[in-house]
């Protein structure tokens, strides 16, 4: 790792620099749908940048990218204000990063003893989908994690998400979250397809780009997917953990990922950690780590957040892979 400036001035610069190079970054990735750096590149600068703003407080700014989730939502699609925001996830590298979140938590709450839901880490768009009576009203994106972007006759055209909630146990209104996504065989067959023009990077781009079409029946032809894995907000309805909040998106008729697995000690995490870091290269879709969350809301709730990234969640993040990286260079040369 580059070793930043130490002259004060000087590192003050570097950091308007990074900023500047992720700002720069983030609107390619999320408005253009065509990112300029691989998320290794990416997520390198903005570990640096994290890091001398830990050391140097002074230097911390509520507009840093390190503060922000995603991108301003563009103006030109509706937008919907979230009444939860959508938040970011820390990451972790490897195993001693795995253990240096779970000090953190156990610092925080020392009596506690934790369970832990395993998932996959879909690499799609996270979507917030609103249910007022079982009806699908309002499929949002992320956006900057306050304001995203309404795209509801877009998401309607996805077949998997369900437009009415199946079952007896139906809440006055609900916010289920979750990942929109495309197969790795739907997304080279859309590549195969574009003649001229540019292809879409990766899976994830390519899912953004399908689903945030001015026509809706363009999303429509695109083969997009969906994994639910969350609740933002219910009323009249009690929910206590992440496992059970899965076992209900599966009731309401949501597809939810059948990889799931709830761990009863961080050695049984990170077994599911090292297992998908191979058998990840058997899915018909990609993923880019995988996402772990401490069971209990009620402690979710204990721990709270940190700047954009929950406390009782992290992202177990694996090395970029050779392919990632080769169809960013064929997509250049286009
Ligand atoms: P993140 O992608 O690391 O984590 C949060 C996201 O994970 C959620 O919003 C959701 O969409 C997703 N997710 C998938 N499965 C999930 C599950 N089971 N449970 C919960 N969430 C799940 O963080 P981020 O803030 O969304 O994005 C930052 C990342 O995006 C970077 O680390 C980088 O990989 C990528 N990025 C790349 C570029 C680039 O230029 N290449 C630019 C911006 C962002």
């Amino acid at each position: 790792e580059q070793q930043p400036p130490k002259d004060e001035n000087q590192l003050a610069a570097h950091v308007e620099k990074l900023r500047h190079q992720i700002e720069e970054a983030n609107y390619q990735y999320y408005i253009e749908d065509n990112p300029t750096l691989t998320d290794a590149e990416y997520d390198q600068l903005m570990r640096e940048l994290q890091q001398i703003e830990q050391e140097h407080p002074e230097l911390v700014s509520p507009e840093s990218p390190t503060q922000r989730v995603g991108s301003t939502p563009t103006q030109e699609v509706p937008q919907h204000r979230h009444p939860v925001p959508m938040l970011s996830l820390a990451n972790a590298r490897n195993e001693k990063e795995l253990r240096e979140w779970y000090k953190r938590a156990k610092n925080i709450l020392p009596d506690a003893t934790f369970s832990y839901v395993c998932e996959l880490k879909i690499d799609g768009l996270a979507m917030a989908l609103t249910y007022e009576k079982g009806k699908l009203t309002i499929g949002a994106s992320r956006g900057d994690g306050m304001v995203g972007e309404d795209w509801t006759p877009n998401v309607r055209t996805i077949r998997t998400i369900p437009q009415r909630l199946r079952g007896d146990r139906i809440p006055d209104r609900v916010e289920v979250r979750g990942e929109i996504y495309m197969s790795i065989d739907s997304f080279e067959k859309l590549n195969a397809e574009i003649t001229g023009g540019k292809l879409f990077a990766n899976p994830r781009n390519a899912a953004a780009g399908s689903l945030r079409q001015k026509d809706p029946r363009i999303t429509a032809s695109r083969n997009l997917n969906f994994f639910g894995y969350q609740i933002g907000y219910i009323d009249g309805m009690q929910v206590h953990s992440q496992w059970e909040t899965l076992q209900l998106l599966k009731e309401w008729g949501f597809p939810v990922n059948p990889n799931i697995q709830l761990a009863h000690s961080l050695d049984e995490v990170l077994e599911y950690c090292n297992k998908w870091e191979n058998e990840r290269f058997n899915l018909p879709y990609e993923i880019d780590g995988v996402v772990i969350k401490i069971n209990d809301l009620a402690q979710q709730e204990e721990l709270g957040v940190v700047a954009r990234d929950p406390r009782w969640a992290i992202a177990f993040k694996y090395p970029p892979t050779q392919v990632a990286t080769r169809l960013l260079d064929i997509r250049v040369n286009v």
